[in-house]
């Protein structure tokens, strides 16, 4: 097993004493005491590098920190070593024979799962063993692709799905050291995590799709590179829906990346691509058009104007210039970063508000600000469109649907301590 170590507690008698010396005499940073109501203690953590300490105070006399401190005073009181795998930890102690306190993981603070073990079996230290879920979701989200219905006052939203592909890791989580991310995101053997592609449609006085997923390319080498699984695709999802492609009357465009744009058309028998929603129109916005049918070396490898090209050609191609109204209820913003003229779909109907984050917020774990793709050409324009997009979200309740997320099609943003997560729909 792998462990890291995530913190020591000490046990304090006198915590003004105490922080005379961890802060003062050493210098070291306090941070604010969170209270363990269940075990009457207040834990103070202390910064040290990658791990803590925690300074532990009995807020009762029947806490077992006080009765610690009694009985031996002051001192070292238990070591907590992270893994990634607690199940697993555990039984393998347990199959040696190794004297656990908790014979099964419990949940510990902030969303955690700890076991301790007894200091009989390790040497006289009272080791916590404890698997972190972070801030974000667990790492254990398993992939779903599946059609999801959310009513908004008069219109439907409908989450559809074009299965999965894999991006590296170190594009999707930019400056985030790979410690941290793939605790949220598990990458493979070739460094990739996955992502979902999860289309909406917006049904109201007309029926639109926002973007439409990666289509089929029909070349293996470019299905292995992102481990394309289509296993479930868009024609299914569409069909699971009950709706044709002869049903959708716009299609709108976030921005132009393969991974969006791509189901935009579709071969014919002649092997020429031709628009995928026959009577549709295709909304874009002029800036991101123009960027994607004119590529430099910094984002050439993420879009394929071949794919979107022939809509022009066709006469389906829409170019808007601003934040205009799309359809009732349904308004495009930029947000750049992403490119300069990436957009999201803000939408309000009876009162109720939904967004389509697209690769502003690819997954659920992105809504943490500094988790940026090193993907983004303006990471600080990101950044900004992030901060607002987010305090936006909190304050009206926003359902917000992610694009790429590989098992949450949606959910509401909650701030908690400064800390921002996801509470799916
Ligand atoms: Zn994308």
């Amino acid at each position: 097993m792998r462990a890291v170590l995530d913190h020591i507690g000490i046990a304090v008698q006198d915590l003004s004493a105490a922080l005379a010396f961890y802060r003062d005499a050493l210098g070291l940073e306090i941070e604010a005491p969170e209270e363990v109501t269940s075990q009457r203690v207040r834990a103070h953590f202390v910064a040290v590098g990658e791990s803590k300490l925690e300074l532990l105070e009995a807020t009762a006399s029947e806490s077992a920190i006080a009765r610690y401190v009694d009985k031996r005073g002051p001192g070292l009181h238990h070591i907590t070593l992270r893994v990634d795998d607690i199940d697993a930890a555990v039984a393998q102690l347990r199959s040696r024979g190794v004297r656990m306190i908790d014979e099964q993981p419990r949940p510990g603070a902030e969303g955690s799962t700890i076991a301790f073990i007894h200091p009989s079996s390790a040497h006289g230290v009272l080791v916590e063993l404890k698997q972190s879920t972070s801030p974000h979701q667990s790492a254990l989200r398993t992939p779903q692709s599946e059609i999801r219905r959310f009513p908004l006052g008069e219109l439907e939203l409908i989450s559809l799905s074009d299965g999965f592909l894999r991006m590296d890791g170190g594009l999707m989580f930019g400056i985030v050291p790979k410690v941290e991310w793939s605790v949220a995101a598990p990458a493979d053997d070739r460094n990739r995590v996955t992502l979902g592609m999860r289309p909406l449609i917006v049904r109201g006085a007309r029926t639109m799709i926002i973007d439409a997923g990666l289509g089929r390319k029909g070349d293996a080498a470019f299905d292995d590179m992102y481990g394309v699984d289509h296993r479930y695709d868009l024609d299914r999802a569409l069909a699971d829906a009950r709706l044709a492609p002869e049903d959708i009357d716009i299609v709108l465009a976030s921005h132009l990346n393969f991974d969006h744009s791509g189901g935009f058309t579709v071969r014919d028998a002649g092997g020429r691509l031709r628009p995928r929603f026959s009577r549709a129109q295709y909304i874009v916005r002029r800036g991101e058009w123009e960027d994607a049918t004119h590529v430099h070396s910094q984002n050439s490898a993420r879009y394929n104007e071949d794919k979107y090209k022939p809509l022009a050609e066709a006469g389906v191609l829409q170019l808007v210039d601003d934040d205009v109204t799309i359809m009732p209820g349904v308004k495009v913003k930029r947000t750049g970063g992403h490119s300069t003229h990436h957009q999201v779909v803000m939408i309000e109907s009876g009162g109720k508000s939904a967004a389509f984050a697209a690769d502003l917020i690819p997954t659920t774990v992105h809504v943490t600000e500094s988790w940026i793709p090193a993907l983004d050409l303006y990471p600080m324009d990101t950044l900004a469109a992030k901060r607002a997009f987010n305090a936006d979200a909190v304050a009206r309740e926003i359902l917000v649907f992610f694009y790429h997320d590989p098992s949450i099609a949606a959910g509401y943003l909650r701030e908690e301590n400064g800390n921002r997560r996801v509470i799916p729909a």
